[in-house]
């Protein structure tokens, strides 16, 4: 007779949506703050939420954040 256990899995295991960016489509490893360093930055600069979503004005940040990037460079 088979040994019927349930299948357990393991609770030590870190799930694989905390090991990456919080943004959404984005593939990378969280550096800083659940975000990789480049939407670590689009979150401070309030592009994106804390959750990963964009901002309601996404388009007109992103363009300023672009801009203000140029500047810096
Ligand atoms: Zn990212």
């Amino acid at each position: 007779m088979a040994d019927k256990k349930p299948n357990l899995v393991p609770n030590n295991v870190v799930s694989l949506a905390d090991a990456r960016c919080q943004a959404e489509g984005c593939k990378a490893k969280h550096t800083r703050a659940s975000f990789c360093a480049e939407h670590f930055e689009w979150f401070k600069a309030g592009l994106i939420t804390k959750e990963g979503k964009q901002a309601l004005d996404f388009d007109k940040k992103y363009q300023h954040f672009m801009a203000a990037k140029k500047k810096a460079a």
